[in-house]
């Protein structure tokens, strides 16, 4: 299932910050600016749920990255330490993802096939980590959220990544939880929990979950997020 999420809002450029020149890691030569933001959710460009967080970070003026606004640190550091901090972010970023659509998908007692399809397509995009996604999906399958492992990972996301990170993978859980065609109570209950964990509100569930049913996802063109 493909789905297209995002968030979209009032961005403003914050004037009295400086413009960090060169200084993108993805493209390396994009201008980095300041940028304030009230985001909304959005599910197929469609503005979901306007939330009340008000973000800053920087945006590269080139390739439009966005980065979390302790980049300017991160950017004091040498290359090698760079290039770490962001297979750091990404394993983060990974390892959550992972956790948290297994978990989805053993919550109601059944592993179904259509499940297993979404959590080894998601694990096939992260080529450099993929053992370790896979041994993290082998323990939560096995195991599920014994030692509280997967909030574990939830709270790892909420610390180290952006707003945006947070709803791919609350998106991508909640694809998962669709996946088998129907929703069990359980698996309405674990979103919510998500919800919470990554600071959103509970009420979010209902608005995701229509949106994703609503939409007939094979008339949809593969896109990008933003
Ligand atoms: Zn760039």
């Amino acid at each position: 299932m493909f789905i297209i999420f995002g968030t979209r809002g009032l961005k403003h450029t914050v004037n009295e910050s400086p413009i960090l020149s060169n200084a993108c890691p993805n493209c390396n030569n994009g201008n980095l600016v300041n940028k304030l933001y009230r985001r909304w959710f959005t599910l197929f460009f469609i503005p979901v749920i306007p939330l009340d967080v008000v973000d800053r970070f920087y945006q590269c003026d080139s390739c439009k990255s966005a980065y979390n606004e302790n980049i300017r640190t991160v950017l004091q550091q040498s290359q090698n330490e760079i290039d770490e901090s962001q297979k750091r972010a990404k394993l983060v970023f990974g390892k959550a993802l992972v956790a948290s659509m297994t978990h989805m998908s053993i919550i109601d007692g059944d592993f179904a096939k259509e499940e297993e399809r979404e959590i080894m397509d998601a694990i096939e995009g992260f080529s450099e980590m993929k053992d370790e996604l896979l041994a993290i999906h082998h323990n939560v399958k096995d195991n599920a959220n014994k030692g509280n492992q997967v909030f574990n990972y939830l709270n790892e996301a909420r610390n180290a990544l952006s707003a945006e990170a947070l709803m791919n993978i609350l998106a991508q859980a909640a694809v998962v939880l669709l996946a088998d065609g129907s929703i069990e109570k359980e698996e309405e209950d674990l979103m919510k929990e998500y919800l919470i964990a990554c600071g959103l509100p509970k009420e979010m569930y209902q608005t995701i979950i229509d949106k994703l049913k609503q939409k007939d996802i094979s008339e949809l063109k593969e896109g990008q997020l933003n």
